[in-house]
């Protein structure tokens, strides 16, 4: 079987393709072209049917959603529903990453139950069944790591976070430098970590890295090269750790693609605003422009129980500066496992992220859709406000909770609206503005909207 990084670089254009390019409004070419190039990746697992959304160079920032148990709260229900909660409002793909109960049908349970592309950390379970039996995942075997991660394949898991860039060299790095601020707070990272140190032996993931690439091959699936060491505390961002873990990768994923395999380069964390733009440069030229995951990134440690916010703002930048797919972060990261409504909110303040970044990085694609919401603004047009939001369920709900005496207002002015008050006196000049704002040379093009 050939994957669809091979059957692109052949110059066909399948029919996943046709449909990424569907999703994103370009054309079926343009996507053929960024997965021949390794910039976009698309679904491609055979096992499993799933919606295929192309993340990469020219696309819109793809949204991930991550659920899952752990050890402590394992309630398969609410993983189900907090698995639909996230694709109903929006997530373009999920994660599940549970640790807790048994992992092989709590997965089961969630691909059968959504449509999204499903991306797991295989080495989880290797590791948490390794725990089970022996009490340490130092006893680890390499086999049942690769056993595990080719039966998470056939499952048809569409992408899988693997940790080969951890290796002993990105090790002597971080010893070198006196460690860290805020430790080591990848799950797959520290697992890693953990392995190496114990048995003095170097990442089988890296090592037997040509194992790994023919399994992700035989099932086609997209390896995202995980980044272990990401920070876990903005005054531990873009150490030596961390780049050392992206040359690292980035040597792999160019190994991988040339191989017929398509790969997604992952990267912090915790980041200070004023490394961000420094952050998606480096990953993008270190790696060739493949794909970058974003995780939030995170932007001050002093918000948790708001982090969905502190990772919004990161996420708008990440976006804006070129990544191409952000991890959702949920009001309780670092307190607790999340609900069911921070699932909602998390993706939501995701969404808006990376609308906001989108419009600078897309320009007049996405921002159309503002001035589209701003027209409806100005002319009380209410029906088209809610259908422009990225949220119509919350502004309805809102504005229904209270509602205003005169229906073209709300409740925010009442009959002090402003935009009413001044309504009908420029119905002549809204023309002459239109044509004058579409010929400004730098000015937003205006062309398509009837105002
Ligand atoms: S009442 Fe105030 S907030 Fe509401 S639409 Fe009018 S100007 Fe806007």
């Amino acid at each position: 079987m050939k994957t669809q990084l091979e059957r692109a670089k052949e110059g066909e254009i399948t029919p996943q393709m046709e449909e990424a390019a569907g999703y994103d409004n370009v054309c079926p070419e343009f996507i053929r072209e960024g997965v021949a190039r390794g910039w976009i990746v698309i679904h491609g697992n055979p096992h499993r049917k799933s919606r295929v959304v192309g993340i990469g160079k020219g696309l819109r920032t793809k949204v991930n959603a991550s659920i899952g148990t752990s050890p402590d709260i394992i309630d398969i229900e609410m993983e189900v529903e907090k698995a639909r909660t996230a694709e109903k409002y929006g997530a373009d793909t999920l994660m599940e990453l549970s640790t807790g109960g048994d992992l092989t049908s709590i997965r089961a349970r969630v691909l059968k139950a959504i449509n999204l592309s499903v991306g797991t950390v295989p080495l989880y379970q290797a590791a948490i069944e390794t725990i089970r039996k022996t009490e340490s995942v130092v006893n680890m075997d390499p086999d049942f790591l690769f056993d595990t991660i080719e039966k998470q394949a056939e499952e048809g898991i569409s992408f899988m976070a693997i940790h080969c860039g951890v290796n002993r060299l990105v090790l002597e790095r971080l010893k070198k430098q006196g460690y860290r601020f805020g430790g080591l707070v990848s799950r797959g990272g520290a697992f890693l970590t953990a392995w190496i140190e114990h048995n003095q032996k170097e990442n089988p993931l890296y090592e037997q890295i040509d194992r790994l690439i023919d399994i992700m091959k035989r099932h086609d699936v997209i390896l995202s090269l995980g980044n272990g060491l990401r920070a876990g505390a903005v005054h531990d961002s873009t150490d030596r750790a961390q780049i050392q873990e992206l040359i690292i990768n980035s040597e792999i994923a160019e190994y991988a693609q040339s191989r017929g395999v398509q790969c997604i380069v992952e990267g912090p964390g915790h980041i200070p605003i004023d490394e961000i733009e420094a952050n998606v440069l480096l990953q993008k030229r270190l790696s060739n422009n493949a794909p970058f995951y974003m995780l939030g990134p995170i932007t001050t440690d002093v918000a948790p129980g708001y982090d969905h916010i502190s990772s919004a703002i990161g996420a708008a930048l990440s976006s804006m500066y070129g990544a191409d797919f952000i991890c959702y972060v949920t009001p309780p990261e670092h307190l607790a496992l999340p609900t069911v409504e921070d699932v909602r909110e998390g993706v939501m303040a995701a969404r808006i992220a990376t609308h906001v970044g989108d419009m600078v990085k897309l320009k007049d694609k996405i921002k159309d859709r503002d001035l589209k919401m701003a027209v409806a603004r100005r002319d009380l047009d209410w029906e088209t406000q809610y259908n422009t939001a990225i949220s119509s369920e919350r502004a309805r709900e809102i504005r229904k909770s209270r509602p205003p005496m005169d229906e073209d207002t709300c409740t925010m002015c009442g009959k002090l609206c402003s935009l009413k008050t001044v309504k009908g006196y420029y119905q002549p000049y809204l023309e002459k503005g239109r044509k004058k704002r579409a010929e400004t040379p730098n000015g937003p093009k205006i062309p398509t909207l009837a105002l």
